[in-house]
């Protein structure tokens, strides 16, 4: 491999440092793309890649993507990501986990850390047993935001189908809207119940088959293979599993006027925003729409630090914040002509000082 500052999704990342324990078997690598706004932020994903390369290109890539994040949904935090290369028997130990906090701690608060693909709030107890640049803990009492920012990150993305179903539909009511989700994990099981109490009409799909069925059979709505998902004709697609799913054949495949949904980099390339526009198919912007989840976790950092819990009303309203944000890239999209995905990069860009 060439050296990973050739690499085209180095840019300019302020650092990026590959740890090693011999002890614990630990391989890891952390990535700071921007302090500029604050501490780098974004979780840790664990996972098995078929070449040490691809694990780089991750790290590279998802924490320029917590940049964009970050800085859009307005928090005070730049953007950062670790990965901790699996190995093909998969065991996470208790002593990866450790050396891997002593490396987050070694950062001095540079990097703050939480749970991605992989990771379990279990997992980052055991992080946060060695470092206290750790969210994403477990939390108690009724007020108290934090913990698994699944339902968050839901919360977020309901917000925005609204929004989108607004401004391209023109209606402020989600009955009878139809709405198709790729995915029935924490995100998509989140989004579909919210939708549900509006009256939207739904149809699911995962891999998990049994999965889908349960919760189509919970809230009244159909599910479908997940081969099908992609072209169901419906208002709303909601892609909530996998990324680069938004390519030359998934867009071609679409019949939907808007997609709306949470899964990370789901644009396969960049050119294909523009395809999606082409096909005057509204699209919200990933790392916007997807942002309820990092709110939740940063508040629970940030309040934290102050030695205070956080409040669960603070993160409802910062995510309430986010079919606005939505809106002003739409609406500028609208005007200029420009994608929506680069529209938003541009305004992240620029909130980050590149
Ligand atoms: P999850 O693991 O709970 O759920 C993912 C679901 O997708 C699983 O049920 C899985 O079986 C299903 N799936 C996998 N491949 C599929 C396919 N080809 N077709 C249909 N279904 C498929 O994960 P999650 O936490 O719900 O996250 C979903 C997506 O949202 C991921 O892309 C994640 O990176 C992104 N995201 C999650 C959060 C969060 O707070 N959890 C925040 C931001 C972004």
């Amino acid at each position: 491999m060439a050296a990973f500052w050739t690499e085209p999704d180095f840019d300019d990342h302020e650092h990026v440092q590959v740890v090693r324990d011999r002890m614990s078997g630990l391989t890891a690598i952390i990535a700071l793309h921007s302090t500029h706004l604050g501490p780098g932020a974004g979780g840790t994903r664990y996972w098995h890649y078929p070449e040490p390369k691809d694990a780089v290109r991750d790290a590279l890539r998802l924490s320029r993507g917590m940049s964009y994040k970050n800085a859009m949904a307005g928090l005070p935090l730049g953007g950062g990501k670790a990965v901790i290369l699996a190995d093909k028997s998969g065991q996470k130990t208790q002593s990866m986990l450790e050396a891997f906090g002593d490396s987050v701690n070694a950062l001095g608060g540079r990097y703050v850390t939480a749970e991605d693909v992989g990771i379990s709030e279990a997992d980052m107890v055991t992080v946060a047993g060695r470092t206290r640049y750790v969210s994403g803990l477990p939390v108690a009492g009724e007020n108290a935001a934090g913990g698994d920012p699944g339902p968050f990150t839901a919360m977020g993305i309901y917000h925005g189908i609204r929004a989108a179903v607004r401004h391209r539909l023109g209606k402020d009511s989600m009955a009878g809207i139809h709405v198709a989700i790729q995915g029935t994990g924490s995100v998509g099981t989140g989004v579909a119940r919210l939708l549900a109490r509006d009256g939207a009409t739904l149809t699911v799909a995962d891999i998990n088959d049994e999965r889908a069925a349960g919760l189509a059979r919970e809230l009244g709505g159909k599910a479908v293979p997940s081969e099908a998902i992609m072209s169901v004709e419906c208002d709303v697609f909601s892609p909530n599993a996998l990324g680069a799913i938004l390519d030359d054949d998934g867009i071609a495949r679409l019949q939907a006027p808007i997609v709306a949904g949470g899964a990370n980099n789901q644009l396969a390339r960049q050119e294909h925003g523009a395809k999606l526009a082409a096909r005057d198919i509204l699209y919200a912007p990933d790392y916007v729409i997807n942002a309820g989840g990092i709110i939740s976790v940063a508040m629970e950092y940030l309040a934290k630090r102050q030695g205070e819990p956080s409040d669960i009303n603070e993160v409802r309203k910062r995510i309430a914040t986010i079919p606005g944000r939505l809106e002003d890239i739409w609406r500028e999209s609208d005007a200029t002509g420009v994608s929506s995905d680069a529209v938003a990069d541009a305004m992240a860009q620029k909130l980050i000082g590149r």
